[in-house]
């Protein structure tokens, strides 16, 4: 899927596009997934590719929507990203490449993962609708 930047500036908010298509993150605790807690999926903001299921959603602490586990490791892409003086995984959508979040390795079992992901990044799709 390839779109010039100019396209995406269209078809996303300006908060959704910094973080999407510019790699920025959102403010902790400000993200309207934080403590959604519907059952549903969760797709990208970008281009509708499922990403995560609320059945691998967990309270981090962190402020920011967390996961322990994608819905198929075939939809995301990870990459090395050594931005900000550290060195991390970041997560893309493997469809559009949009910029996800982060994932770490000190997530809960049976995983031991931690999808750290920005709100705007994401739609989410209730199951009670
Ligand atoms: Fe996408």
């Amino acid at each position: 899927m390839k779109k010039s930047n100019e396209d995406w500036k269209e078809s996303l908010s300006e908060e959704q596009y910094r973080i999407l298509r510019q790699k920025n993150t959102e403010q902790a605790f400000s993200g309207e997934y934080l403590n959604n807690k519907q059952p549903g999926i969760y797709i990208c903001a970008g281009c509708g590719n499922p990403l995560f299921s609320s059945e691998n959603k967990f309270d981090s602490g962190s402020g920011w929507p967390s996961f322990y586990d994608s819905i198929d490791n075939r939809h995301i892409e990870k990459v090395i990203d050594k931005s900000s003086g550290m060195i991390r995984t970041e997560v893309e959508c493997a469809s559009c490449g949009g910029h996800l979040g982060h994932v770490f390795d000190d997530g809960p079992a049976p995983t031991g993962l931690r999808y750290c992901i920005n709100s705007s990044s994401l739609s989410f799709e209730s199951e009670n609708e």
